[in-house]
């Protein structure tokens, strides 16, 4: 499917063709049930119906499903926020003795909850540049419940071979998950071998700031190999037998979503819709944008770095694996914090802040914010050096953006 269907795909399923054309927001935390025989069997699962908001609600249900056909998923899961969806996700699979294989970037609030957080229950993580592909590999054991990775490095920009990592995923056995936040339609990730994506739809799903939120989608159990039929996933098997194909969405509900209660907010999963109605519009004009822009910059002599510079090392992961670009960031390295905070101080039109992927254009010291708590082999690690300042491109003309960068110099 080419994301140009999506135009169509998008609008068609959020629009209703009877009644209210825009989906409503359902705001009641509670449900009744009318009789104890229809109690019963709505908690049996038998009766459609919902329960209680904090394990579905009818207008984030309707985003759920709007989220698992665009990935092509058996069933979503949204979230209160991005980590509520990596946490959902996480533990929905982990328990304490088990280990993660962490590949990419990486997002700092990923990299904390599985080095700081997983860690305090038991859970060790093993982390990995995309190109360790050999220690990918031999860091997976009999405990490995997922390989976690990042469509895009946030902010390294440093970019996968999937094919590669699905290949390893598919041998051993071992769950693959993509953080594809950043990449939405552009890479689908349940096309190319993984098993659960998780996103944070805060940034460009919702598109302009108005809602945080997340979505984990997961793949229909037993669709492409026996993966989740082996004793590495045990704990499946009662899901497999009742709910075949949607083991994984039930497992989720019922081993994270139901006990830790990161539930989406049905007003957010509004927003969120609103916001997805316009993904393909936005996606394809800000990747012609950033290709623009830090093309423009290159030239006048700005040490930027992005996938779309043909002397990227992933150059040909850039062409090959994005269908309309990998996303609003790119970044720039000034040298220093000083010379970092000159430039981004004599910008006029950024706003200075930690997100991305909104409608206006965002940037930020990376050093002296988001990875302030790091330490230094942390940050090396990571790609974030002292002058380092990550760009999020929004819907401006990109010549406006291009003069004030460049203004700014
Ligand atoms: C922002 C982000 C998250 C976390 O999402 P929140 O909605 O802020 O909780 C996770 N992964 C990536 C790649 C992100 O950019």
């Amino acid at each position: 499917m080419s994301y140009k269907e999506y135009f169509t795909k998008l609008v068609q399923e959020i629009g209703e063709k009877e009644g209210a054309v825009s989906p409503s927001i359902v705001n009641s935390a509670s449900f009744g049930y009318g009789d104890s025989k229809t109690a019963e069997a709505i908690f049996a699962g038998s009766a459609k119906k919902p329960l209680y908001a904090r394990v579905g609600n009818p207008t984030t249900a309707k985003l759920e499903r709007v989220i698992a056909s665009m990935d092509g998923g058996v069933g979503a899961i949204a979230t209160a926020s991005g980590m509520g969806a990596i946490t959902l996700a996480c533990t929905s699979l982990l328990a304490a003795g088990d280990e993660v294989v962490c590949v990419g970037g990486l997002f700092g609030g990923t990299y904390s909850f599985f080095s700081e957080t997983m860690s305090r229950f038991g859970i060790h993580t093993h982390f990995f540049d995309v190109d360790e592909l050999e220690g990918i590999e031999a860091a997976i054991n009999d405990k490995t419940k997922i390989i976690f990775l990042e469509s895009v490095g946030n902010p390294n920009m440093r970019l996968a071979d999937f094919d590669a990592i699905a290949k390893i995923a598919s041998q051993s056995g071992v769950a693959l998950m993509v953080d594809n936040t950043i990449t939405p339609l552009s890479l689908r990730p349940l096309e190319r071998g993984a098993d659960i994506v998780v996103y944070s739809t805060t940034k460009i799903i919702s598109g302009n700031a108005s809602a945080l939120g997340g979505c984990v989608v997961f793949r229909a159990v037993g669709e492409k190999e026996e993966k989740f039929k082996t004793n590495r996933y045990a704990f499946l098997e009662k899901f497999i037998e009742k709910m075949g194909e949607n083991a994984l969405v039930a497992n989720g509900k019922k081993r994270s979503l139901r006990d830790f209660g990161m539930s989406a907010s049905a007003y957010n999963s509004q927003l969120t819709m609103l916001g997805l109605e316009t993904l393909p519009l936005r996606l394809e004009r800000v990747a012609k944008s950033v290709e623009q822009i830090v093309e423009a910059l290159r030239v006048a002599g700005l040490n930027v770095n992005h996938p779309s510079m043909p002397d990227h090392p992933h150059h040909a992961r850039y062409k090959q694996y994005f269908e309309i670009g990998c996303g609003t960031l790119f970044t720039i390295e000034m040298g220093s914090k000083e010379a970092a905070f000159e430039f981004l101080d004599r910008t006029k039109l950024p706003v200075i802040t930690a997100n991305i992927g909104d409608s206006r254009t965002l940037a930020l010291h990376m050093a002296s914010t988001i990875y302030r708590d790091f330490t230094k082999e942390e940050r090396e690690f990571l790609g974030i050096s002292e002058g380092l300042i990550r760009v999020s491109v929004g819907l401006e003309n990109p010549q406006e953006i291009i003069d004030d960068f460049i203004g700014a110099l």
